[in-house]
């Protein structure tokens, strides 16, 4: 994007078709790389999000609702086919959205992207009821489960990994055979667009799949999850908006999945091997300029090897390249937005001010030309603070970290744990007894030992605390995605 390029055009997608708000309406996405504006997108008002419901209910009623399992499972995968071969449209358009590199998008974003629609087929195609028998004095009662979809499913998407988050519902949801409405987030309307494309590409039926785009209160986001034809919402973003989702779904008591913030530790043990922990600790810390669900915000290191950790660390974090999407060194893109700048930024004065040593970074980095009005901030490295400091309570959702020392395990654990998120934790040691006791003692949806964002998608992925309800991923999505039903025979 440049600033010679004029704005596209971005619209819902309804029934089959790209459509404008019938009020006109539109909103201005602007890039992050450079400050331009890219887009106007339809804001979609109570109409728009009405027509894409009642699409998604009548496609539910049509050949959609009838299609059998293997045929709706060879439609979902030749969607995953689809995404691969438009890859680089993918790319292109979801690294302008997001100023993140190529090189990580190319890896993880993309290719996850495609990648959840085969996950889910499998899944699908392996997963099986539960029947039982009992003995009665006559002869004996048989009792199966049988699951239906659940209905119109609404998708809400955060930006930090548009596709990716995307693609981990809606593949679910569709290969269950449920009609969907998402509303992706304002900050990243393209590639959840681009879906549309690929759905009329492959003959997914019109209403089956649906996009509204728009902000969150009082526009899309609300009115597509106050929406009485909507049967389930699945969200992904900030805890406080989840509040707000959940009192908007208590009418009709519809179900909610909800991931959510994260505010998680790192435990690094004196006997861990550093030579792996410290690149997998940057990568948890910096990876999408920290803008990453799962990542590390605080860091908790034995008080042994503390100094040791806090100067490879920052040496690590100094080397990171801080560039626009397209240079294939890059390691940081710029923040989503100027807001979100501010809002980290903002965290980086309040580091200072509670007393923080600022180990590295803490400030904007110097960048030339245009991109001089791109949101981009320094990766940021501070020590010193006590632990009621704000960037160490609450979720920064930027390139930063926290370390302190710790003196032994009891104290690891009770630091990790003071917090009222609950995603992940990661866990340093090459002591297999200390490593299940500690996985074992956090509060937490996940625990990685040796290890970040490994991931299996047929595991259980979701968080504790005020970071979500319900997990996803496996069996555990069909269970959100679909309505079981028991059936009781006398035989
Ligand atoms: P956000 O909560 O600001 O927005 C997420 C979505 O909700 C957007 O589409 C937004 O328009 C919509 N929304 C906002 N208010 C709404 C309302 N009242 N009703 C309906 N929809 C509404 O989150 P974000 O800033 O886009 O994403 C960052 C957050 O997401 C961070 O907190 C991060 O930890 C979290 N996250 C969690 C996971 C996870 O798996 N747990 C993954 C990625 C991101």
């Amino acid at each position: 994007m440049s600033a010679s390029t004029p704005p596209r055009a971005i619209q819902h997608f309804i029934d089959g078709r790209y459509v404008p708000s019938a009020n006109g309406a539109t909103f201005e996405k602007f890039s992050p790389v450079d400050g331009t504006l890219m887009a106007h997108v339809s804001e979609a008002g109570e109409a728009d999000v009405d027509a894409a419901v009642s699409a998604a209910r009548a496609a539910l009623r049509g050949p959609w609702g009838r299609m059998g399992v293997d045929e709706r499972l060879a439609l979902i995968n030749r969607i995953a086919d689809e995404i691969e071969r438009r890859f680089d449209d993918f790319l292109d358009a979801e690294c302008a959205d997001t100023g993140k590199p190529k090189s990580l998008a190319r890896r993880l974003d993309i290719p996850r992207g495609s990648a959840n629609f085969r996950a889910f087929t499998e899944i699908v195609k392996t997963h099986h009821g539960q029947v039982y028998f009992k003995n009665t004095p006559s002869y004996g009662v048989l009792n199966y489960t049988l699951s239906k979809p659940r209905g119109v499913i609404a998708i809400i998407a955060p930006w930090n990994l548009p596709l990716l988050l995307t693609t981990w519902k809606l593949a679910p949801a569709l290969a269950t055979g449920n009609a969907v409405v998402v509303k992706p987030s304002e900050e990243t309307p393209s590639t959840t667009a681009l879906l549309g494309e690929v759905m009329n590409a492959v003959d997914v039926p019109a209403g089956v799949f649906n996009v509204v785009h728009g902000l969150g209160p009082n526009s899309a986001g609300e009115f597509l999850t106050r929406h009485p034809g909507v049967n389930g919402i699945t969200f992904t973003g900030e805890t406080g908006t989840g509040e707000a989702i959940m009192r908007q779904a208590a009418t009709g008591t519809r179900p909610v999945s909800f991931e959510m913030g994260g505010k998680n530790p790192a435990l690094v043990f004196a006997d861990a091997n550093l030579d792996k922990a410290i690149p997998e600790l940057l990568r948890s810390c910096f990876l999408n300029s920290g803008q990453v669900c799962l990542g590390t915000e605080r860091a908790y290191v034995h008080r042994t090897i503390f100094d040791e950790v806090v100067e490879r660390l920052s040496a690590g974090a100094a080397k990171m390249k801080i560039a626009p999407p397209s240079d294939p060194d890059a390691a940081l893109g710029p923040l989503i937005s100027q807001g979100h700048r501010d809002k980290v930024l903002g965290y980086y004065r309040q580091a200072k001010a509670a007393g923080a040593t600022v180990v590295l970074g803490g400030g904007v980095p110097a960048m030339e030309g245009a991109l001089a009005n791109g949101s981009w901030v320094e990766p940021t490295i501070w020590t010193g603070l006590p632990e009621d400091a704000s960037v160490i309570r609450e979720e920064v959702f930027g390139p930063c970290v926290h370390l302190r020392p710790f003196d032994d395990e009891d104290e690891a654990i009770q630091l990790g744990n003071d917090t009222p998120y609950g995603l992940t934790a990661s866990i340093w040691t090459q002591d297999v007894s200390r490593a299940h006791r500690v996985a074992g003692a956090m509060d937490v949806g996940l625990c990685w030992i040796n290890s970040w964002f490994l991931r299996d998608l047929r595991t259980p992925f979701g968080g504790a605390k005020r970071s979500g309800i319900g997990r996803e991923g496996g069996n555990y999505s069909l269970e959100f995605y679909t309505e079981m039903k028991n059936v009781c025979i006398d035989i």
